[in-house]
């Protein structure tokens, strides 16, 4: 049976929320948004929201800006961190002819979910967002703690935000399984319980909205730009993965060996981690990351347990049931990243592809094996001329690499790559620390 928008409305309405907030993602995985009291809101939530695409990028490529969103209904939440009763619902744009639009990156997920779904096949994903609470100083990020890896101290200045944001997941319904205080000072890692990609990359949305919103009562920021500090950890999305067919997990072996199928999902993903290294680390602060010795990866190899290798097995009860690919970064737009990963395993499935052996030396010396794009510029080139390019619908595709190219040469313009890839430069700043 198909829902009713008014009913919804009466809900929401009856629960006392007072301002309804549309959200669409753009291609950068930003949500854009505006806010109507509930009662003009009845059209919205009925016939779709009118807006103007030639302002929000990828969409302004197209010769026509009048683009209508309908309400998805299966995922909205009250924001439970301030006291104005707002319901952020997320919308599908539409095309033309009525049909999803595939420069909304949710779509393009919903879509390679559907295409799975066809083939009885679905995905089942976790995310551990890692992210740095800083304070700010004169536009430039300040730690604010001096807490350890699993800093066991109550005490710690970021205790407070924390314990918000965390009370803040389970009054949304989004949950929280773990956190810890992560191996940089200021930096804490939250993990979102499993579940349907598109779910997790909506509930990593608002996360990062509530959580930025949280930090700013303190007057800290809560920031998700992969490398905030040079010669300190950065921080990752780490993206564990399993696929399932006919309500069996096919990466569930009864040993601690991965299953074939296992296997060749890692290999797919190895082989094409250097074509959708921009769609997982997009950003031009993400290739700060992405360098050796800071548990990010930079050598395109798998192991079991290994944390310098790109993707770990990690063991559950002594068996594997999943895999952990540790390439993203919390600056990715999750629709298009989760999109490219999922596609990328089923490709190694789909054409057995047998991975190379799995290692158990640390990574980063390892010579002879393929490598990490070395900086933004890199990773667009090589997507642009990879099989990987079709992952994406053509139309999303091409507006993706041209907002990337886009962002490269901005950076470009100012800053010569081989005397800045080891420093964090005040465009970096400006451009990720409050947005990423
Ligand atoms: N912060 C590391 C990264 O950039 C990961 C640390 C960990 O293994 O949790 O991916
Ligand atoms: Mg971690
Ligand atoms: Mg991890």
């Amino acid at each position: 049976s198909k829902i009713d928008p008014l009913d919804i409305w009466r809900i929401l309405k009856s629960a006392g929320v007072k301002y309804v907030k549309p959200i669409l993602m753009d291609i950068h995985g930003r949500p854009r948004a505006e806010l109507m009291p509930i009662d003009a809101a009845k059209d919205i939530l009925t016939d779709g929201m009118p807006f103007d695409g030639s302002s929000i990028p990828a969409y302004a490529t197209v010769n026509k800006s009048d683009f209508v969103a309908l309400p998805d209904f299966r995922s909205i939440f009250i924001e439970s961190w301030n006291s104005a009763k707002i319901v952020d619902v997320f919308l599908s744009v539409l095309d033309d002819s009525g049909k999803p639009n595939v420069l909304d990156p949710r779509n393009v997920l919903m879509q390679t979910l559907a295409e799975l779904a066809a083939e009885g096949m679905y995905v089942k994903m976790g995310v551990e967002v890692e992210f740095f609470i800083v304070k700010e100083n004169g536009g430039k990020p300040e730690l604010a703690d001096d807490g350890l890896y699993f800093e066991g101290r109550n005490s710690a200045v970021l205790l407070n935000p924390i314990s918000k944001i965390l009370e803040n997941l389970e009054a949304l319904g989004i949950g929280w399984s773990k956190v810890h205080h992560e191996v940089a000072p200021s930096q804490y890692e939250i993990n979102i319980p499993v579940n349907d990609p598109l779910k997790i990359a909506d509930m990593m949305t608002i996360y990062k909205l509530m959580a930025r919103d949280v930090a700013g009562e303190f007057n800290l920021i809560s920031t998700f730009m992969p490398k905030p500090f040079w010669g300190i950890n950065g921080s990752g999305a780490h993206t564990h993965i399993s696929i399932w067919k006919d309500g069996v997990n096919l990466f569930e072996s009864k040993t601690e060996e991965a299953t074939e199928q296992c296997r060749y999902a890692i290999g797919g993903i190895l082989k094409f981690a250097r074509a959708i290294s921009v769609l997982v680390a997009p950003t031009v602060n993400s290739y700060k990351r992405l360098v050796p010795h800071h548990e990010a990866p930079t050598r395109i190899v798998w192991g079991y347990a290994n944390r310098s290798a790109m993707i770990r097995i990690p063991y559950y009860n002594k068996r594997v049931n999943r895999i952990e690919y540790r390439h993203p970064d919390p600056s990715m737009n999750p629709y298009l990243a989760f999109t490219a990963m999922i596609k990328a395993a089923v490709y190694g499935i789909k054409n057995k592809v047998e991975p190379p052996a799995p290692i158990t030396d640390i990574a980063y010396d390892l010579k002879g094996v393929p490598e990490t794009p070395v900086n933004l510029g890199e990773a667009v080139e090589e997507f642009a001329k990879s099989e990987a390019f079709n992952f994406l619908p053509s139309e999303t595709a091409k507006a993706y690499v041209e907002v990337k190219n886009q962002e490269w040469s901005e950076y470009s313009a100012v800053y010569n790559w081989k005397e800045t890839w080891n420093v964090i430069t005040p465009w970096e700043y400006e451009r990720y620390l409050k947005a990423a």
